[in-house]
């Protein structure tokens, strides 16, 4: 157990270490960034923070020394320059298998699970093959380093292979079938260190341009029906993995059940409405969970409750969610628009 006042080693210098590091803070912790720009949401609430590349592992393995305990808030941390010590939480494991599509979809299926129909395509002739296989339309997905719709192309039309291939970089990839869904949701969980787990809501999200742009706890229709089933797969991976930490998996709804798109080791976005939402946030949680604490109810505080990203330009809308005095406004403090960029989000809670 790592008692308040100990350093929490974040790496990564997003707005989801800025929302760590201030979990960390209110249980009386103090939180050391590793990021290899100069500034960033995180390094502007932390006590430290070391400015070097993920895949330096002396400087890596420097900032581990300074802390008690490492955790990370993006999943393309280069696995190979963690410090080979146990105080690494969620375990590198967890990493591995979620930063390749392939690996992750091979273990959720050993694990009871079911992805989109899905082939490993490392050439335009297995692409071609794999169109065969599936049918259009699919989606051609980059093994790694996809996030929010990034390293992807949708194939209409077979003839369009190459076209593809060339816009994802030629890069080792999977072809998706495409899945007819009614909604997609996320399953949050945490695993503390004696193994107990605990799981919020799950939640409906709602996507703008492959980017999340509102999500609903309590939700309905399908996902409700369907959230038990995807709940009990999100345990058993956790299990699996020996899990410490906030664990969060999207599925799609389908008529035929809840299908597994992927899963993020890590605090997520579709689960910042636990910072009002929820008796414990996922961050809150996420940080007990590493420190060996007992993790806090993750009851929900009112009816309802929906979280909206602000994305670019959309921040600058402060003073309209303002003037709502039920409206809970993060900004992140990142300057520099782009319109895709999540600058913050809002929550309301409905009593
Ligand atoms: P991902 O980055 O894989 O989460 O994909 C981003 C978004 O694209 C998802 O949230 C879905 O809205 C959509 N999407 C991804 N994969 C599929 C699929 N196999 N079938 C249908 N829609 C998908």
């Amino acid at each position: 157990m790592i008692p308040p006042g100990g350093t929490i080693g974040i790496m990564g210098g997003g707005q989801l270490g800025r929302m760590l590091a201030i979990a960390a803070a209110n249980l009386g912790y103090r939180t050391h960034i590793f990021a290899p720009g100069m500034s960033g949401p995180a390094t502007e609430v932390a006590a430290r923070w070391t400015h070097s590349n993920y895949d330096d592992s002396a400087a890596v393995a420097s900032f581990a020394s300074q802390v008690d305990v490492v955790t990370y808030e993006f999943e393309n941390v280069d696995v190979a320059a963690l410090p080979a010590h146990n105080c690494v939480f969620p375990p590198a494991q967890a990493l591995e298998v979620a930063q390749d599509r392939l690996t992750e979809k091979t273990f959720v299926a050993q694990l009871g699970g079911r992805p989109a129909p899905f082939v490993k395509v490392d050439s335009l002739d297995d692409l071609r093959a794999a169109l065969r296989d599936l049918g259009a339309p699919a989606i051609l997905k980059t093994r790694r380093f996809g996030y929010d719709g990034k390293g992807q192309a949708r194939i209409e039309d077979p003839a369009r292979a190459s076209a593809a291939w060339l816009s994802i970089g030629q890069k080792p990839a999977v072809l998706e079938g495409m899945v007819r869904f009614d909604q997609e949701f996320s399953i949050i969980l945490c695993r503390g260190m004696d193994g107990n787990v605990v799981r919020w809501d799950a939640v409906e999200n709602q996507h703008r341009d492959g980017i999340l742009d509102l999500s609903i706890a309590p939700s309905s229709g399908l996902v409700l029906e369907q959230a038990a089933e995807a709940g009990a797969l999100a345990e058993r991976i956790a299990e699996a993995l020996g899990y410490v930490g906030v664990l969060a998996c999207e599925f799609f709804a389908t008529s035929e059940g809840p299908v597994f798109n992927e899963m993020a080791p890590r605090v997520h976005n579709s689960g910042h409405w636990t910072i009002e939402g929820a008796v414990t946030s996922q961050f809150e949680n996420h940080i007990r969970a590493i420190c060996g604490l007992p993790l806090g109810s993750t009851a929900l505080v009112g009816q309802r409750v929906e979280m909206r990203n602000l994305l670019g330009a959309d921040a600058e809308q402060w003073p309209t969610i303002l003037a709502d005095p039920t409206n809970h406004l993060h900004l992140y403090g990142k300057s520099g628009q782009r319109p895709d960029r999540k600058m913050g989000h809002v929550t309301k809670v409905f009593l």
